[in-house]
């Protein structure tokens, strides 16, 4: 059966596929290096963050051109891991996305792929991370345009949650008493109690804390057509706030994605 399946291919290539096997990726950034090649950064559901030399990748007829745009889904052969820089030998186009090149669709699925990026440890793999990358950019291709805020509000909170940082929305991170309808922010991550809340105290609205659950409890899926209790611009700021805790690193696309997708009410 499998036989069947095998195309038939010159013997030099089926001896390359076989040693090496092709990675599901996205591409995440790529970079000239000297006149004709580029050097391409992947994120693959097999091995992490994987960085590779696209050789002649500019020359005319390159079996490249194409296909390494940022955000594309492909099928990619990549040298074995030798210590030294990588050899991209093949890449097969799995998806294009062309979608996310209207602007606001393109500053969100920009802001995912360097969250995924940064949450990358340097080696090994990390299929959840891929999966919500991968899973991210087909939702926000596709969701009505009002909903990209909430769907990015959403996968910033499986973020999170995947780097272990998300808050816990139901008790005190101090002394763990029930939060129900009052939360306060906590200096560090969390959300606490009225008691353990230093002055002066940020409260969290009710309708904020429903909201951040409702969309934690939510299949991604179904973000697109969820009603929220309240206006996405009154939440938007804390999960900034646990993202830059949790990485170290600050967003320098997120105020521009939500100064376009919440502007100012006048
Ligand atoms: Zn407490």
């Amino acid at each position: 059966m499998s036989a069947a399946k095998t195309a038939p291919t010159r013997s030099g290539r089926a001896r390359s596929r076989t040693r090496d096997p092709a990675l599901t990726a996205v591409v995440l950034r790529r970079s000239d290096f000297r006149e004709s090649s580029r050097i391409v950064t992947l994120l693959t559901h097999e091995q992490g963050r994987v960085v590779a030399l696209a050789k002649g990748a500019h020359r005319p007829g390159s079996p490249f051109v194409g296909r390494l745009d940022f955000l594309n889904e492909v099928r990619a052969t990549v040298s074995a891991d030798r210590g030294g820089l990588r050899l991209l030998t093949r890449v097969e186009l799995v998806r294009e996305r062309r979608a996310l090149r209207q602007p606001a669709r393109f500053l969100a699925a920009s802001h995912l792929a360097q969250l995924c990026d940064f949450a990358m440890p340097d080696a090994g793999p990390q299929p959840a991370v891929y999966e919500l990358l991968a899973g991210g950019l087909s939702l926000l291709e596709r969701c009505p345009p009002a909903a990209i805020g909430q769907v990015v509000l959403g996968l910033e909170l499986r973020h999170l949650a995947l780097l272990g940082a998300l808050p816990d929305f139901e008790q005190c991170s101090a002394c763990g008493d029930a939060l129900g309808g009052e939360a306060y922010q906590d200096e560090g991550p969390g959300l606490v109690c009225r008691e353990h809340a230093e002055p002066p105290r940020r409260p969290v609205p009710a309708a904020v804390l429903e909201l951040l659950r409702q969309l934690r409890d939510t299949p991604g899926r179904q973000w697109p057509g969820q009603r929220l209790p309240t206006a996405l611009a009154a939440a938007a700021a804390l999960p900034a706030r646990w993202l830059a805790h949790a990485t170290e690193q600050r967003s320098r696309l997120r105020p521009l994605l939500f100064a376009r997708l919440l502007p100012p009410a006048r």
